[in-house]
């Protein structure tokens, strides 16, 4: 198999070898566009190249070398020829795209003789020039290792000298100068001169390229995206064209439509006289793409059809790099464009409007886990707020923190639990792990298309760039913006989808679905066979839930309810009694205030099931801590003038609080455990489940309560529990003249629940996997202290895949709960079954749930959206 392919022999197919870009260079090479001609190393290659412990083998090196002498061919110049050279760019390219993250070297070929070939061949020393000048920063930046600032300086001093502000004024002379004090820089730095054999230079290029896959801001992206750290990359050798040729001459970037918004209009901008990387570096800011129909009329026409053309090819939005030498236009890249969720979800269905793709593409075209960006809530658009000032809106949604101007320092805050804005004139690639910490990014300068606004729309980060009337003073550590000065530390919001930078803290609303959005779920559910429930604990929940599309409650604890401050009292009244008789006093308290929350979410799901789970978790939780009240009662006990009532009553508590005190309570007196030894309390939420019920029933609605027992190990405790519930039925019926239809069932949360699922069905109408607690008695792991200790190392050295507490393990626990479905249904064929825990709402365990058969997925309700999306995937 070869280990490099000319452009005009690269496919599609074949991207796992060529990488992204080199497939796509080589699939538009053979449409005919016009893409400068050139070669790609593949990926096999490169992982060829770490297995030979970083070299090159005699026979990839042949293959280069006849690749070149074709290149060579093809563009009638020679690589170091002195009259004529030609020159080369070497990219990166990943099989998934990784904007920015890696190395590219453009202008390769250069040196003190070809320059000269160069300027007198276009009769243009200045540009030729500008092209060296270019080649050995990056050159000594990717290769050598030398930093782009020192580099940075001699520009920035040279035009202080000659007293003008931007890049394009200076001259040759300047140019000569400047390349002078680069070659001094690289032999100080690196004790070699700059290397002026194009063949060297070519061969050290290719193999930094390699090295970029393992450098520190590729490896932090695709930690974040879940990429895995053994494709390697492909490199791209590619004939130079030029947009730093004068004023016919330019470079850009666009998306064939608009990646914030999805609206269906070239979005993306340009800069004349410029080559690539001055774009998507944010260092000039670059006019607006529809400019460009003003300024070459031609050439915007011929884009415009061009981006059409590779957008009806590649069936979907384009993001395409382009450069304009001398009024003709090359295009240097199309990649399928990163967007915003709302984006996505516009495209995807405007696209089956179209007659481009069918529903159920369209369907796989959106992530469900980037939906927790159009899921998020927004500022308030009734509320006056203090706008300091306005950039691009690079992409939407809200965020408030303090403001911070180095990633470092963003990255520690976040660390601390601090929220923070990222401020910074422009964001390069090494910031990625600021962005990664910070809540939104702002930058002062940049465009749409700048590595910051790319960064955040992939990630669902609000974002607002090329805000150029703030002035940002990295020095003194302030923004000025008008009048107003903020410093480091306080708080900032922006508003990515307007470009709205605030003074302070915005209030918030929730979200509402785009009538796109509406759309795509509604073909989702055409499609899924699982249904959606929603974990909820009070009305408010259930009625969102319900208008995101929930079909019933499959988790209302209980618990929430009792923690409410006003309960608490009574609660901890109950819990204290001495006697049945003083329990009884509290419980009966305690009846009607349940019974109206039962209401309540009887009310909002009308018509609709609803799980209501008895009191879960051990009881010492509705009592104070058992340490701070150990010190309140050595302080009264000490003081000269203490009260004697009140050290007594604390004294009383303390003992109480002691005995209840556990050792293990995850796996202490919980969950059913709690209703066998106090029958007393889950009679009071039964009775007030069925009065409620009643109650609704008669005011109208339709009822379906569906009581379920946790925690339930052996089947003699469910057994236990529903006589219990059964013998409340009969009791609630003698007081109001009143029986309605309902269920018992059980969570299946431990392991010998599903091991003897078969015996435990008998007593059971229905199955809840409790993921969350049947994760942590399956692994015997405690979520609190994993995931404070030890998990996420465990995830660092891949011990485990993933964290097991979000990402259901199918090979364990997914193990247990595919033989509880299959046992419970051997003797209960229509048991219903469904999974109640944080997985109903992650994408990877809800295809998993609909691949074991389960009737449903109970999910918060800002996921069930996402859920029915999944649910669907899972069907295509
Ligand atoms: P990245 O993956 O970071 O986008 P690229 O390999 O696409 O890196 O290169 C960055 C920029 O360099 C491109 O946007 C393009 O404008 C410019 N470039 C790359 N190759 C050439 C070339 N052969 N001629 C002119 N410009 C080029
Ligand atoms: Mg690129
Ligand atoms: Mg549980």
């Amino acid at each position: 198999k070869a280990f490099v392919v000319s452009f005009e022999d690269g496919r599609l197919e074949e991207k796992h070898l060529l990488g992204g870009k080199g497939a796509n260079l080589g699939e538009m090479t053979r449409a005919g566009l016009p893409v400068p001609s050139g070669f790609t190393i593949t990926t096999a290659a490169c992982l060829s190249y770490y297995q030979e412990n970083r070299t090159l083998t005699e026979q990839q090196k042949q293959e280069i070398a006849t690749a070149l002498t074709r290149l060579e061919q093809q563009a009638g110049k020679k690589l170091g020829d002195a009259k004529d050279p030609l020159l080369v760019s070497v990219r990166s390219g990943a099989v998934v795209s990784m904007p920015g993250m890696m190395d590219t070297v453009l202008n390769l070929g250069l040196n003190d003789e070809t320059v000269e070939g160069l300027a007198s061949l276009t009769n243009n020393p200045r540009f030729a020039l500008d092209c060296y000048r270019r080649f050995i920063q990056m050159f000594s930046d990717v290769v050598m290792g030398i930093p782009h600032y020192r580099f940075e300086r001699v520009i920035e001093a040279r035009k202080v000298e000659r007293g003008i502000a931007s890049d394009t004024e200076l001259t040759a002379e300047d140019w000569r100068e400047v390349i002078q004090q680069f070659k001094a820089i690289v032999k100080e730095e690196s004790r070699e001169d700059f290397p002026q054999q194009p063949e060297e230079q070519l061969h050290r290029a290719i193999i930094a390229v390699f090295d970029s896959w393992n450098n520190q801001r590729a490896r932090i992206y695709r930690k974040i995206h879940k990429i895995s750290d053994d494709l390697g990359t492909a490199v791209n050798v590619q004939m130079m064209v030029f947009g730093n040729m004068g004023e016919d001459s330019g470079t850009g970037v666009a998306f064939t439509r608009n990646p914030s918004t999805g609206e269906n209009q070239l979005y993306g901008e340009y800069l004349i006289n410029a080559q690539g990387e001055d774009v998507v570096a944010g260092i000039r800011t670059p006019e607006p793409i529809q400019s460009l129909a003003e300024r070459m009329p031609a050439i915007f026409t011929e884009f415009r059809e061009i981006s059409r053309r590779l957008e009806e090819h590649y069936q979907d939005m384009q993001d395409i790099e382009f450069t304009v030498e001398r009024g003709k236009l090359y295009i240097l890249q199309t990649r399928s464009g990163k967007r915003t969720a709302h984006a996505a979800v516009k495209i995807a269905v405007d696209f089956v409007e179209e007659g481009v793709i069918g529903k159920n593409e369209a369907i796989n075209r959106v992530d469900p886990d980037h939906l927790d960006q159009i899921l998020h809530r927004r500022i308030d658009p009734n509320v006056q707020l203090n706008v300091l000032t306005k950039g691009l809106p690079a992409s939407p949604g809200a965020a408030s923190g303090l403001i911070v101007f180095d990633a470092d320092h963003a990255e520690r805050l976040s660390q601390n639990g601090k929220k923070v804005i990222l401020v910074r004139p422009e964001t390069t690639p090494e910031d990625i792990h600021g962005i990664v910490a910070a809540e939104g990014i702002l930058t002062s300068r940049g465009g749409m298309t700048s590595h910051a606004a790319v960064v955040a729309r992939g990630m669902g980060k609000p974002c607002i760039c090329g805000c150029e009337e703030l002035q940002i003073d990295l020095k003194q550590k302030k923004i000025i913006a008008g009048n107003t000065v903020m410093k480091e530390g306080e708080l900032l919001s922006i508003d990515g989808g307007t470009g709205k930078v605030i003074k302070g803290q915005v209030p918030l609303i929730d979200p509402e679905l785009s009538s796109e959005f509406q759309t795509l779920l509604q073909w989702a559910d055409e499609l899924r066979q699982l249904r959606v429930r929603t974990n909820a604990d009070n009305p408010k929940d259930a009625a969102k839930a319900r208008e995101f599309g929930a079909e019933g409650v499959g988790l209302c604890r209980t618990e929430h309810m009792f923690m409410e401050a006003d309960r608490v009292p009574l609660v901890r009244e109950m819990i204290l009694a001495e006697n049945m008789a003083e329990r009884q006093e509290a419980l009966e308290k305690l009846l009607p205030l349940q019974q109206e929350d039962f209401y309540g979410i009887f009310q909002s799901m009308d018509g609709l099931p609803v799980t209501i789970r008895l009191l879960d978790p051990p009881l010492h939780e509705f009592l104070p801590n058992l340490e701070e009240l150990l010190t309140e009662v050595a302080r009264l006990s000490v003081a000269p003038d203490t009260d004697r009532l009140l050290l007594k009553e604390k004294e009383d508590l303390l003992r109480k609080v002691r005995s209840l005190h556990e050792f293990n309570p995850m796996l202490g007196h919980r969950g059913c455990r709690l209703g066998l030894i106090y029958p007393e309390i889950y009679a009071m939420q039964v009775e007030a489940i069925f009065l409620a019920a009643v109650q609704a029933d008669q005011a109208g609605y339709q009822v379906l309560p569906e009581i379920m027992i946790p925690l339930v190990g052996h089947v003699n405790e469910l057994r236990e529990m529903r006589n219990l519930v059964e013998e409340t039925a009969i009791r609630v019926k003698e007081q109001t003249g009143h029986t309605l239809p309902y269920t018992v069932g059980t969570m299946i949360e431990v392991p010998r629940a599903a091991l003897t699922a078969d015996e435990i069905a008998l007593e059971a109408d229905f199955f809840s996997f409790g993921t969350n607690d049947l994760t942590q008695t399956t692994f015997g792991y405690s979520r609190d202290d994993a995931e404070g200790k030890f998990l996420h190392q465990y995830i660092d050295q891949k011990i485990l895949p993933e964290n097991p507490f979000i990402t259901l393990d199918t090979g364990g626990v997914g193990k247990l709960v595919e033989m509880g479905v299959r046992a419970g249904r051997s003797v209960k064929p229509a048991l219903k079954t469904g999974i109640c825990g944080e997985h109903g709402g992650e994408k990877a365990s809800i295809r998993f749930c609909h691949d074991t058969g389960l009737d449903y997925v109970s999910c918060s309700p800002f996921r069930v959206p996402l859920a029915r999306l999944a649910a669907a995937q899972a069907a295509v």
